[in-house]
């Protein structure tokens, strides 16, 4: 149980983190400088208010989409009413006593939303520590300007010799499943 319970940890961790890390900061600009600044404003599409809005939007989906995965495996959960940060214990309380299967794809949604989070909160170096699920070489990188994950191996390529990107659902999943084959090998 200790296994879920850092994985439950490290998702609610990272979307407290991200949501602090927002609200504590003023309003800036798309190119991350504060609009109080002498520099001329830069014309964004919401003036004002691009990345707070984002990510109220981030934390509005997260919690839209651990709800809708809660209702579902458990349709006689308890209503969701508290605080969003506590979204990730929620489900868990709610869903403990799922079918393997289900809780293996808890454990991956939860995965994948501590990697989104931080990477939305400019915690890149998360993506680092895990080994590309093609080539099995720890080179894995966070793209900023295409906002993907990509494989930095130059042998890493599809059939069209473009080079591997990776999706945060596929890392969370080999992650989880890494993870599961660890524990039934130190169980035995
Ligand atoms: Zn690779």
């Amino acid at each position: 149980m200790g296994q879920e319970d850092t994985s439950t940890d490290s998702a609610s961790q990272s979307l407290c983190y991200l949501s602090r890390y927002f609200r504590e900061r003023p309003v800036t600009g798309p190119d991350g400088h504060s609009y109080t600044s002498n520099e001329p404003r830069p014309t964004a599409t919401h003036p004002g208010l691009p990345v707070n809005v984002r990510v109220l939007e981030r934390i509005d989906q997260t919690v839209a989409e651990v709800v809708a995965y809660t209702r579902e495996v458990n349709p006689q959960a308890e209503p969701f009413s508290d605080d969003s940060v506590n979204v990730y214990r929620w489900c868990v309380e709610n869903t403990v006593h799922a079918p393997e299967a289900q809780q293996l794809r808890r454990e991956v949604l939860e995965y994948r939303h501590s990697l989104e989070h931080a990477v939305a909160a400019g915690e890149t170096d998360v993506i680092r520590p895990h080994r590309c699920p093609e080539c099995r070489t720890f080179g894995l990188m966070w793209d900023g300007h295409t906002r993907q994950i990509r494989c930095t191996n130059r042998e890493c390529v599809d059939d069209n010799g473009l080079g591997t990107v990776v999706d945060f659902a596929r890392l969370a999943q080999e992650h989880v499943a890494g993870k599961r084959k660890l524990r039934q090998v130190s169980a035995t």
